[in-house]
């Protein structure tokens, strides 16, 4: 018999917020030592009440506009009762009953074609502290508890271990070309909830869920192993298969029993006395909606009309930062395709040979359209552009003061230049001498010589077209 699986995703995503969700303490990246991003109020003290962080809401709010989702104009926070040592109030502030956003949706392109998965709710919550085991001895970081998370459900809509994946990609991107989530490992954990039936079958397995796994490469190994683990207990009776909660151990590449399915009873839910409903209103969504990034599609699509090719393109929905800069160097009047290669070759090759990557580029818009232009317009030539670009990279020069301090200038004085050619001729008289029997290659070491000589900062197709005049003379 043929089997399908029946998946559905539950996605945390730790969102990019200079605070935590109801403190003011930094994020946990802030973090430097155990324990020093840290308040009473995070940490749980008696009397401490917790104040939403609106940008959590904002962002929230633009995750389920990017995910189609309709908004909630009154959503409300409830807690989650249960007693874990990370968790220093024993409940977890999460939502209910109104989560900020529902009944969304995602279309991904996939190797077997377009796949829509419907997404049930969109809801923020707090995350907890870490348990950090050394030895025999246990500590209690708080750095993470009350680090501001969204919670994607999807609908179990997903058939295959690559559908996943691509979703996963699809969050990833989209998440971090709208500046919600950095999405580094860690920043996206997923529960995966899996029950597997017979291929046509409309009644749905007995599902397991694996809880809290932070690499796309454990999720898709957890789903094969689990799929193929359900359809053995069906097919062969190896064992029973009960609705509970199981761990992926990455070492034996199995799952494991962790307890048995908890239900929303077992935590006796109640809403946050402490937290007033929030109320999101025309103009509120409005304004979210105008700062909201282009969606990665029509964002793709724009880039694809300016002539920037896929490789690049899929650079660039990955990098935030490159993006952002290219949108804004286009904003100067440059041309988009023109700028890709600055950016995604010119600039990334400079930070790679500092040891960085294009995230850590710090260039402003302005600057780099500054050097495009004095290339476009011959004022300097593209080396020269590269050594400029160079420096405002690496010391943060302005970029014209620069070209003038170190006369990187294109020569574009005929007169200068052809009285360095006429010292060029003499000195290098037996490449004339090969040109001239028809060593057509004679030409490109004079080529050479005429730019070391004017210590490479004339504008070249000015000198390729004084030497062929000069040649055809000789
Ligand atoms: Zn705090
Ligand atoms: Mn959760």
């Amino acid at each position: 018999m043929r089997y399908e699986m029946v998946v559905g995703l539950e996605t945390h995503v730790e969102l990019n917020t200079k605070s935590k969700i109801f403190c003011s303490c930094g994020g946990h990246s802030a973090a430097r030592e155990p324990n020093d991003c840290v308040c009473p109020a995070c940490c749980g003290m008696p009397g401490m009440l917790p104040v939403v962080n609106k940008r959590v809401v904002e962002l929230a709010v633009t995750a389920g506009l990017m995910l189609n989702c309709e908004i909630s104009r009154y959503t409300t926070f409830d807690k989650k009762n249960y007693y874990y040592p990370d968790l220093p109030c024993s409940y977890q502030i999460t939502q209910l009953n109104h989560p900020i956003c529902t009944n969304g949706c995602v279309t991904l392109k996939t190797p077997s074609g377009e796949r829509g998965i419907h997404i049930k709710q969109i809801h923020m919550e707090e995350d907890a502290g870490k348990l950090v085991h050394v030895g025999k001895a246990s500590y209690i970081d708080f750095n993470r508890t009350s680090v501001p998370l969204i919670e994607i459900v999807t609908q179990p809509d997903f058939r295959s271990a690559e559908e996943v994946l691509v979703y996963l990609n699809k969050l990833k991107s989209m998440f971090r070309s709208g500046g919600i989530s950095e999405c580094e490992e860690g920043a996206m954990r997923c529960d995966v909830n899996i029950s597997v039936r017979p291929e046509g079958s409309a009644e749905l397995g007995v599902r397991t869920e694996i809880k809290n796994m932070a690499s796309f490469e454990s999720i898709e190994r957890a789903i094969r192993y689990e799929v193929q683990r359900h359809i053995d207990a069906i097919e062969f009776e190896t064992e029973e298969l009960v609705q509970e909660t199981r761990r992926f151990d990455d070492a034996s590449g199995k799952t494991f029993a962790m307890r048995d399915k908890e239900t929303a009873a077992d935590y006796r839910y109640f809403p946050d006395a402490n937290l007033m409903p929030i109320v999101i209103d025309d103009e509120w969504l409005e304004k979210i909606r105008a700062e909201m990034p282009a969606a990665i599609d029509e964002k793709a699509d724009a880039y694809r009309e300016a002539g920037i090719s896929e490789k690049e393109i899929d650079m660039l929905i990955h990098n935030h930062n490159a993006s952002e800069l290219l949108d804004g160097v286009a904003a100067f009047g440059c041309d988009a395709k023109n700028a890709a290669g600055w950016i995604l070759t010119d600039c990334a090759g400079i930070l790679r040979k500092n040891g960085k990557l294009l995230g850590d580029l710090e260039i402003g818009a302005e600057e780099l359209a500054a050097i495009m232009k004095m290339v476009d317009e011959g004022k300097v030539n593209r080396m020269s552009g590269r050594k400029i670009l160079s420096a405002v990279i690496e010391t943060g020069v302005d970029p014209v003061a620069y070209c003038k301090e170190h006369g990187l200038d294109a020569k574009v004085d005929t007169s200068e230049i052809e009285r360095v050619m006429d010292v060029v001729f003499s000195e290098n008289g037996k490449a004339v001498e090969d040109y001239k029997n028809g060593k057509v290659k004679a030409k490109q070491a004079l080529f050479g010589a005429c730019m070391r000589a004017l210590k490479n900062t004339a504008d070249t197709a000015l000198i390729r077209e004084l030497l062929d005049d000069k040649l055809s003379k000789c």
